[in-house]
């Protein structure tokens, strides 16, 4: 049996054009738009290229979006003004900062400087734990987390009880997903294990997961003989492994071996074209949730 392929392009799609729907309701009823300000430090060609996108999406969306670019050598004093310039505008809901920052800037303290309630990246400590908390604490969810419990959703897989092993224990990624997998709620409820490097015999604790969460950065890491038949695999891992010569563009390969592990899980994720797209949906969800809680409409 060949595995359902869960897109994370289809899903993003669809998710997208919910979020223009309620965008468009909320400018006629409310007379505002959901304001995101993406602040980019110096010309790194990849900062530019993430912003470039996360700004043509929030413009296809209605969102008013304000690009500041900022120079390679500005002072940690005076972008942290600038973090504090856009906590107070009430027509910015959002506030992104592209990492990493130039190198005598500590990114910690410009992270922890946006207000909580305009963190669209989820980022801040308060964040984090409302996030532990759970329900309706939670005001964002990490971006790349919550597109993956979308997907698991989306897809129509039972989470209610079920078994889920996340590989890998990052901030961004394996610890957030493993939390909100474990919460009470729609989409979690499950039972929870998070492997690592130090993990004694992870097959084992692979090969007994309803839902296998793969974010290792390591490529082919999951054997198809680790996979539980029938098993819902989402693999976040993005690993260059060559050069298209083409194209000139880098051969992508997630953390699991795609061709075999389809022949026995019963949905997958592609990579590319599975995780990677749903992270800009979400932070793009963020941002109108923020925007309706402030106008007291969420
Ligand atoms: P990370 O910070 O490097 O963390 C990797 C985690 O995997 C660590 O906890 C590490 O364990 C564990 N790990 C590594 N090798 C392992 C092995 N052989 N066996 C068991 N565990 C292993 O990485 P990350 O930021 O979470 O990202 C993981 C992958 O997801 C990367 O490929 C990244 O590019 C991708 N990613 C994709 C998206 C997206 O598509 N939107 C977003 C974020 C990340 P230890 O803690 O013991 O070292």
């Amino acid at each position: 049996m060949t595995a359902q392929i869960i897109s994370g392009t289809e899903i993003r799609k669809a998710i997208l054009g919910e979020i223009k729907e309620e965008v468009d309701q909320m400018k006629e009823k409310h007379g505002k738009v959901p304001g995101l300000v993406t602040i980019l430090v110096g010309s790194s060609p990849a900062s530019i290229s993430y912003v470039t996108l996360k700004v043509k999406t929030a413009i296809s969306l209605g969102f008013h979006e304000i690009q500041d670019d900022q120079p390679e050598d500005i002072s940690e004093k005076d972008l942290l003004a600038l973090i504090d310039k856009y906590n107070n505008d009430p027509d910015i809901h959002g506030i992104l900062v592209q990492l990493p920052l130039p190198k005598h800037i500590d990114d910690k303290k410009v992270l922890n400087a946006i207000n909580p309630d305009k963190d669209v990246d989820a980022f801040h400590p308060v964040n984090v734990g409302r996030l532990m908390i759970g329900g309706d604490e939670v005001k964002f969810l990490p971006c790349t987390p919550a597109g993956i419990q979308e997907m698991i959703v989306r897809s129509g897989t039972e989470t209610s009880g079920a078994e889920v092993v996340v590989v890998g224990r990052s901030n961004i990624v394996g610890k957030p997903i493993a939390m909100m997998m474990a919460q009470k709620g729609v989409g979690a409820n499950a039972t929870v294990t998070i492997v690592h490097t130090r993990t004694k015999d992870l097959a084992s604790h692979c090969k007994r997961a309803d839902i296998l969460v793969v974010a290792a950065g390591v490529p082919d890491l999951v054997k198809p003989e680790w996979i539980k038949p029938g098993a819902t695999v989402i693999d976040v891992g993005v690993n260059r492994v060559g050069m298209n010569e083409q194209t000139g563009k880098a051969i992508l390969k997630g953390d699991v071996d795609f061709d075999a592990a389809k022949e026995i899980a019963g949905k997958i994720t592609p990579v590319p074209g599975g995780v990677g797209p749903m992270t800009i949906a979400m932070l793009m969800k963020n941002t109108l949730r923020s925007a309706k809680l402030s106008l007291g409409i969420d």
